[in-house]
């Protein structure tokens, strides 16, 4: 289980269907776990834009009487993770302008990389900035840019941004969508069944509306959605992929299908790969819930060892808004999760997690299951040591708080108090997912960045 990495965003646009904004309510309510601090929808009904975004969860912030005035047949949504001290309603999404042009709503996942020299340039030319999000900067490129029409200028505004980013532009009359030219996040396209198109982060959005998943939005493509016509592409990269294998690894649901394969077998993947390289002797195969379950059930599979349930998680914590200091933490963990004592008492268990942070949450697992009786804790984790921080999109710790990236294995076996610790290799991590070429990017895995 992940501590304090979260995935940045979702974002969801809905275009052509008479309900466009309850749809893009529950597509956000789909897409939820990647973002909890904030959500957001701006509708148009082909005149006028309108917005309501909020702190909270999407349920939270939405009623029936809110998505009544959120009018229209075209709809944007964005569900945000904001990192401490920067949770401002000002920087919830969609960002909603006022232009030469009309209106405009823009939501984003990602993050880009040039986005404070950009922003300096903008502001020396006389910008003002409401807000610390680097989405604003599209805003006024696309206000400040020359060019005549709407699209020209989308464009004329993506060739100056670098970085990772899926993109949904909501016009009064068209919807755009786009995808940086590596493909970071996520992006798929698809089909409502009594009309309409739909583009989300993840495809677990399309059954829950009861869309039919058509493609992904290539990487460094545009698509113009225009009022009775089948969406138009627009190659505005060469494409040069490099999808973040983390998606895979814990960020997307396991119901989704992303970067076109289903996340739920690449995780069972990851689980029989580390079963092969990693074997070790024991009575039972146990997930840390909710991430570790389907590499677990992969690893148990694979090697033949029963698959067990030994630990339980409460789903009913909420969210507590706490200072993220290392006691609250721990407290946080004990309240999640609790040990099927019946079950691992006298066993000697393997704990498969997806990933190892800081390391204190594994120790408290470790602790936890040993003081409920197991006789041997073998910790295998489904990816390689996390070593580097993301700039792409994903809320990382600073280098020096990753304990991989300060500690061996071995010295992080110690630390977690475990009887073995062992990682997923890259290689098997990549033949896990069945990797081609160079397309992915496993930046936080080997310090390797593109950009
Ligand atoms: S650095 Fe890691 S989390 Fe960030 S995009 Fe690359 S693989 Fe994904």
């Amino acid at each position: 289980m992940l501590e304090n990495v979260n995935e940045k965003c979702a974002v969801v646009g809905i275009f052509g269907h008479k309900e466009a904004s309850k749809l893009a309510y529950f597509s956000l309510h789909s897409l939820q776990h990647r973002g909890q601090e904030a959500a957001g929808i701006s509708s148009s009904n082909g005149t006028k834009l309108h917005t309501i975004k909020d702190r909270g969860l999407v349920m939270q912030i939405f009623d029936e009487a809110k998505l009544t005035t959120l009018s229209g047949n075209s709809a944007i949504g964005h569900t945000r993770y904001s990192t401490a001290g920067n949770d401002s309603i000002l920087d919830a999404q969609p960002v909603f302008a006022r232009y030469d042009l009309g209106e405009m709503a823009i939501v984003h996942n990602g993050n880009l990389t040039n986005a404070q020299e950009v922003r300096e340039r903008l502001i020396k030319k006389g910008a003002i900035f409401q807000t610390f999000m680097d989405t604003e900067n599209l805003i006024h490129l696309i206000a400040k840019s020359e060019k005549e029409k709407l699209l020209e200028r989308i464009i004329d505004a993506v060739k100056k941004i670098e970085g990772a980013f899926s993109l949904v532009f909501l016009s009064r009359t068209k919807m755009f969508a786009m995808r940086d030219r590596h493909g970071f996040r996520p992006l798929s396209l698809g089909r409502i069944a009594n009309g309409g198109y739909v583009v989300a982060s993840e495809t677990c959005a399309f059954d829950l509306i009861g869309a039919e998943f058509i493609r992904d939005v290539e990487p460094g493509e545009l698509l113009i959605f225009e009022k009775d016509k089948a969406p138009i592409s627009i190659k505005v990269y060469e494409p040069t992929p490099k999808k973040c294998i983390f998606e895979y690894v814990y960020f997307a649901r396991p119901d989704s299908s992303v970067f076109g394969q289903s996340v739920y077998q690449m995780r069972k993947n990851m689980g029989a790969e580390l079963s092969k390289i990693k074997p070790v002797e024991a009575d039972m195969v146990i997930p840390v819930p909710d991430g570790g379950v389907p590499s677990a059930i992969g690893y148990a599979q694979a090697s033949g060892i029963p698959y067990e349930m030994g630990i339980m998680r409460n789903h009913y914590i909420g969210r507590t808004f706490i200072e993220p200091t290392q006691e609250m933490r721990d407290l946080k963990v004990k309240m999640k999760l609790s040990p099927m004592i019946d079950t691992i008492k006298g066993k000697k268990v393997i704990v498969i997690d997806d990933s190892i942070v800081r390391g204190t949450t594994s120790r408290r697992i470790v602790r936890m299951l040993k003081d409920a009786g197991a006789t041997e804790v073998h910790m295998r984790i489904s990816s390689p040591p996390t070593t580097d921080p993301c700039f792409y999109g994903v809320d990382t710790p600073d280098k020096n708080k990753l304990i991989a990236s300060n500690m061996s294995t071995e010295e992080i076996c110690e630390f977690i108090e475990a009887d073995s610790l062992a990682y997923l290799n890259s290689d098997a991590l990549l033949r896990s997912v069945h990797a081609k070429d160079d397309e992915y990017c496993t930046a936080c895995f080997t310090g390797e960045y593109i950009i």
